[in-house]
């Protein structure tokens, strides 16, 4: 088959397998592989829940492409026959000034997004499951809430696979190249060619972007641990998703606490998810399998019990690892690669990507196969991660 390929993508998590999906769905012949058993518990990918939102704080320029990923969750969704979007609503804030609904009021305005900014003491009585200062700022969404990760890659690649996308598992890449015209890897398995080459190997993108000219890292990019804590909800309906939204709060120098409520279709622990975003140190993806630091699931907890009135004393029911990948300014790395017109990057996910994976699936596929997009992510061009604006 090693001449008849269109693309080969490497890394079936969010990304890849969204990727492969298209490809797939447009008749192209594609090769998706993975080094493990995708959906699993080793990349960015796992834990029940991703939040998904449209009034963007972090860039106005994002929420094109998060209007047409609710659009693309949903198909995927109907074609799967699961349930991979749930619309709890969203509250973000903090005190007064913060960033994050300052950011999120920017948004809707630019892109004329229905949210609603709230004092701290109105967000009580609406929702009394919070306890905050009544001068805070926040502001709530109701378009709002989480996707499915593990069912969503799941759904992808079934996809993929009935429209006739190979699909190899435990089958990593040791290397890559492209001479311009035909891309190829190298696996345990042999040698693939094809036209063009998608790049999604989330943290172990450090490893894979690299050529033999620029040596490893190029993008400049790094992987940390983040944890993810589950709380008892004692069967209280109000923890439920169907009574509370997906939330998160400012802590000013500290990193944010956010927490998920359970929602019964999650498949994953259930009570509520809670996490401190982007408080994790650098690490090799392979440590991932360290045991969790009991001290960052006691930070977390602490942080949780601050702001959720009744929290105290409820029971922590699970903990696991996560790997965000940090780009230098926090946004993604998605375009084609600097060197190789026909090999597409999708990288740097910083934390935030999920929610986006079946558009830059998308984006990926149009990349790999035309050289081009039209769909924005021209404010996502990898190069501007490069030290010496080179490979
Ligand atoms: C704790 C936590 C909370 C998060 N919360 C949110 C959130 O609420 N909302 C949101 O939008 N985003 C969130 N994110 C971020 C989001 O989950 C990630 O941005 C996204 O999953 C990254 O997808 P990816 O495809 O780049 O990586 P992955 O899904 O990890 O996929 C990469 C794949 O590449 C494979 N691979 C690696 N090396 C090779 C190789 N050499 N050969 C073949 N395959 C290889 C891996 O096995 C893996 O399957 C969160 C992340 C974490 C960790």
């Amino acid at each position: 088959m090693s001449d008849t390929l269109d693309a080969i993508v490497v890394g079936l998590g969010a990304m890849g397998s969204n990727a492969l999906a298209v490809l797939a769905r447009r008749g192209k012949r594609v090769l998706g592989l993975d080094r493990f058993d995708p959906p699993h518990n080793f990349g960015s990918s796992h834990g029940g829940s991703r939040v998904i939102r449209l009034s963007y704080f972090e860039h106005p320029d994002y929420v094109p492409l998060l209007k047409r990923a609710y659009d693309a969750f949903d198909r995927l969704a109907q074609d799967s026959g699961e349930t991979l979007r749930i619309e709890n609503g969203l509250v973000m804030g903090g005190a007064p000034g913060n960033a994050v609904a300052a950011g999120m009021l920017r948004s809707a305005r630019t892109h004329d997004l229905p949210v609603s900014a709230l004092d701290g003491a109105e967000l009580m009585r609406r929702y009394p499951q919070f306890t905050v200062p009544a001068d805070w700022e926040v502001v709530f969404e109701a378009r709002g809430g989480f996707v499915r990760p593990e069912a969503t890659i799941r759904a992808a690649l079934a996809a993929a696979a009935r429209d006739g996308a190979r699909i190899e598992r435990e089958t990593p890449i040791a290397a890559w190249g492209s001479d311009g015209r035909t891309a190829w890897v190298e696996t345990a398995r042999g040698r693939f060619e094809a036209s063009a080459l998608i790049l999604a190997a989330g943290a172990w993108m450090p490893a894979c972007t690299g050529t033999r000219q620029s040596g490893q890292n190029p993008l400049r990019l790094t992987p940390t641990r983040e944890t993810l804590v589950w709380i008892d909800d004692e069967g209280d309906p109000d923890w439920h998703a169907t009574r509370m939204p997906v939330w998160l709060f400012d802590r000013g120098n500290e990193p944010a606490v956010y927490g998920v409520p359970a929602f019964d279709l999650m498949g994953a622990p259930g009570g509520m998810k809670v996490g401190l975003h982007g408080s994790g140190g650098p690490v090799r993806p392979e440590q991932i399998c360290e045991p969790v630091e009991p001290a960052i699931v006691r930070k977390t907890v602490q942080a949780m019990q601050e702001r959720l009135r009744g929290a105290a004393g409820r029971r922590v029911t699970g903990a696991c690892s996560c790997l965000y990948t940090m780009s230098k300014d926090g946004h993604f790395a998605v375009g084609l690669h600097p060197d190789h017109s026909n090999v597409a990057i999708a990288a740097g996910f910083s934390g935030h990507g999920f929610k986006f994976a079946p558009v830059i699936g998308e984006a990926l596929a149009d990349l790999a196969i035309g050289g081009e997009t039209h769909l924005p992510i021209g404010f996502l061009a990898p190069g501007r991660l490069l030290k010496n604006g080179t490979f």
